[in-house]
């Protein structure tokens, strides 16, 4: 019997954890797969913890990760991901916002397609105005500056195979962006749509300044743009200086300017040039270090001949 594990990130989510469980296993079973949930405390506030110990002593498949503070999301999804050991991972948002229901026809996309991971995509979002064109601004942003591509409106609504599951845990990034990491690996990737709901209890954990720091490193993870962007305005500014030079020599020959003017305005263009020239290869230096200090793998194998070990 293949077996799946469960991903449950939680933050003040003690009103919707029961009724997720019932709809997760409910789905499990009509799949027959043998199953694993963990669900991940981010630090709440509530009675989230008590929830899942209670869950948890109820049903032995049923784990329980407790974090001593809120660290976020992404890394209460990485510190499931650690734990599982599995043929299939799945997660999904607690708050039900991502109906546990669509695992039916994702599992049965990644295996008949023969695919690696399988996205719920939003076919509708009834989200707030705000969160909706937010989110559609970024998406667009965010592929127009980066080279690895992400669908717009997916989230970390994911189901992934074994495969993904070994190359997610040997990321040694700090900076976690699952829903960029899993396309810039290169597998298979398909799609399921839905529809999603407001959410129906509880409050939203993505503060705005949440939702800013990440997408800034999601944008400074997975795009060299913005240090690129200063090595291009040095060699703009090269440009634009010798313009102004052949503009100076000629309003001296031509015109009756101050003196000292053409001499002055010189000066101070060449040095300005120089410092933004000496900033932009430093940016590049800065930008690699950066990039390399990430870890990232330098490629993903799929497969290798003979010995594939799938
Ligand atoms: N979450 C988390 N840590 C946080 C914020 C949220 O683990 O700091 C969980 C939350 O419990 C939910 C999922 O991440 O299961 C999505 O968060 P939420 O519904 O608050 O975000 P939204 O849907 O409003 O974007
Ligand atoms: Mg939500």
């Amino acid at each position: 019997m293949k077996k799946i594990t469960i991903i449950g990130p939680c933050y003040n989510e003690s009103e919707n954890i029961d009724e997720y469980l019932n709809r997760v296993i409910e789905t499990l079973e009509k799949l027959k797969l043998d199953y694993q949930i963990v669900l991940v405390d981010d630090g709440s506030e509530d009675a989230t913890w008590n929830k899942i110990l209670e869950n948890s002593k109820k049903n032995i498949n049923i784990h329980g990760i407790k974090f001593t503070r809120n660290f976020g999301h992404q890394s209460a999804i990485m510190a499931g991901i650690n734990f599982a050991d599995s043929e299939y991972v799945f997660f999904s948002d607690v708050d039900l916002q991502d109906p546990p229901e669509l695992l039916e026809q994702m599992f049965e996309k990644i295996t008949q397609s023969k695919l690696d991971a399988v996205f719920g995509k939003r076919s509708k979002n009834k989200e707030n105005f705000f969160k909706k064109y937010s989110s559609i601004f970024f998406y667009k942003f965010f592929n127009v500056i980066s080279n690895t591509k992400i669908s717009e409106q997916t989230s970390d609504f994911i189901l992934i195979n074994q495969k993904v599951l070994k190359e997610l845990k040997k990321i040694k990034d700090k900076d976690i962006f699952l829903r960029g990491l899993i396309p810039w690996f290169g597998f298979n990737i398909g799609y399921v749509n839905f529809q999603r709901e407001k959410r129906k209890k509880g409050n939203s954990g993505w503060s705005i300044s949440k939702m800013l720091e990440f997408s800034l490193t999601a944008l400074l993870s997975f795009s060299n743009f913005p240090m690129r962007l200063s090595f291009i305005l040095s060699l703009i500014s090269i440009i634009s200086f010798i313009t102004l030079t052949f503009f100076a020599l000629f309003s001296y020959i031509s015109m009756d300017v101050v003196k000292g003017w053409t001499s002055l305005f010189l000066v101070i263009s060449f040095f300005n040039t120089i410092i933004f020239f000496v900033l932009g290869i430093m940016a590049e230096y800065v930008g690699r270090i950066y990039l390399n200090s990430k870890d990232k793998p330098l490629y993903v194998v799929d497969q290798i001949s003979k010995v594939d070990e799938n």
